[in-house]
């Protein structure tokens, strides 16, 4: 919200701006599948975090209700209980999992025990910084390799920065914030070959998204032996971001390793959300579904203005502003909706996150006014 307006001002503003179709943005089509009622019906629509806009699931919020009760206990039981659920999901046995406070917890922790020491780390850049962040602030040094000319990681690249000192090298798949892929055939060889001497994280963040035949989980690779930790969270697809449910997925030896140096636990009520969660398809399915009606609205409106973009795999979208994104973001705030912060050396492109569809609708109408363009799409 722009510091120069109180809110009462700011909502005024925003609603004579968007013909006061904001409020009615929230709600959705009900399918017995969402609430009723979401979350901060007033505030502007937030297209910034790659929030899944439904969640939590009916099936969740029951689950937590319940857990209301168990709130006087340690959450052991209902680790274990998600641990096995997810690990048989995932095809590998529960000392393969450890499942921490958010995927982020795992990131951080995989940051501090393969950056200690001198450890060098490897990432693609820009992408997921929260390991190499991390890692950075206690000595680490890291090598971040620039994408390619199509904005894709350039495999060489990584390849060509390996040296003995290297212990890891972070590949977000699908990547944040550029949204793209790195095809199962080359990721696979390139883990195969650089596991050999590093561990290899593979990010896998947005993997519920991808419907692409072309991508592929590298737990796989885990099972067969390889030096390799793949992560996945509650936070996007089951809608679970502020309950702070995060996997790693290794060997054993490497798991009990990281949980060594584990900081932060997980809580009893984001567990027995997760496990209603992860058994709940129709409602994956359907946030599935309603993500790609989403994209399809945005890609509309980009099109038709002219803007280049990536083909998202993820529940954001990766574009070409052709102006500072900071000036983008400030004029879309002035119609209620929140962008992506600035990825650089990418600063004249913007990240935004999938809302409902009629809420992107809302943002190709935004869109249009900021951009000075006809776009014609309306809710
Ligand atoms: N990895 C990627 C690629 C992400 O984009 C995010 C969050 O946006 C995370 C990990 C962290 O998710 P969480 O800590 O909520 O599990």
């Amino acid at each position: 919200m722009s510091k120069t307006l109180n809110r009462r001002q700011w909502l005024a503003r925003s609603s004579t701006a968007l013909g006061g179709t904001l409020l009615a943005g929230y709600g959705g089509l009900n399918l017995g599948l969402i609430p009723e009622v979401n979350a901060a019906p007033n505030s502007p629509i937030r297209m910034m975090f790659n929030e899944n806009p439904y969640g939590p699931s009916q099936a969740a919020r029951k689950a937590m209700i319940k857990a209301f009760n168990e709130g006087n206990l340690y959450s052991k039981d209902a680790y274990n209980t998600l641990r096995k659920i997810f690990a048989e999901q995932v095809g590998v046995t529960t000392d393969h999992v450890i499942i921490t406070s958010g995927s982020t917890e795992v990131l951080n922790v995989a940051g501090l025990v393969y950056g200690l020491n001198n450890g060098e780390i490897i990432t693609p850049h820009p992408t997921y910084g929260r390991l190499y962040r991390y890692a950075e602030r206690i000595g680490a040094k890291i090598h971040k390799i620039p994408l390619d000319e199509n904005v894709h990681f350039d495999l060489d690249g990584i390849r060509k920065a390996m040296n003995k000192n290297v212990r890891m090298v972070y590949l977000c798949n699908p990547n944040n914030p550029t949204t793209t892929i790195t095809p199962k055939d080359k990721l696979r060889e390139l883990c195969e070959e650089l596991s050999k001497d590093a561990c290899v994280m593979v990010d896998e963040a947005y993997f519920d998204y991808v419907t692409d035949p072309q991508y592929d989980t590298m737990i796989d690779m885990v099972k067969e032996g390889h030096n390799i930790i793949v992560t996945r969270t509650a936070s996007k697809i089951h809608g679970l971001a502020g309950l702070r449910v995060g996997f790693g997925i290794a060997n054993p030896e490497t798991i009990k390793n990281l949980a060594r140096h584990i900081t932060g636990t997980t809580n009893i009520i984001g567990l027995r959300a997760a496990i209603a969660s992860f058994q709940d398809q129709e409602f994956q399915d359907f946030s599935r579904q309603k993500n790609l009606e989403s994209r399809e609205i945005v890609y509309k409106a980009l099109e038709k203005a002219g803007r280049k973009y990536l083909q998202s795999h993820t529940n954001f979208i990766f574009f070409h502003t052709g102006r500072p994104i900071r000036e983008f973001q400030k004029a879309m705030e002035q119609h209620g909706i929140i962008v992506g912060r600035p990825f650089p050396p990418y600063d004249d492109w913007c990240r935004v996150s999938m809302a409902k569809p009629e809420e992107m609708k809302l943002f190709a109408s935004a869109f249009e006014k900021v951009m000075g363009v006809e776009i014609g799409i309306r809710n």
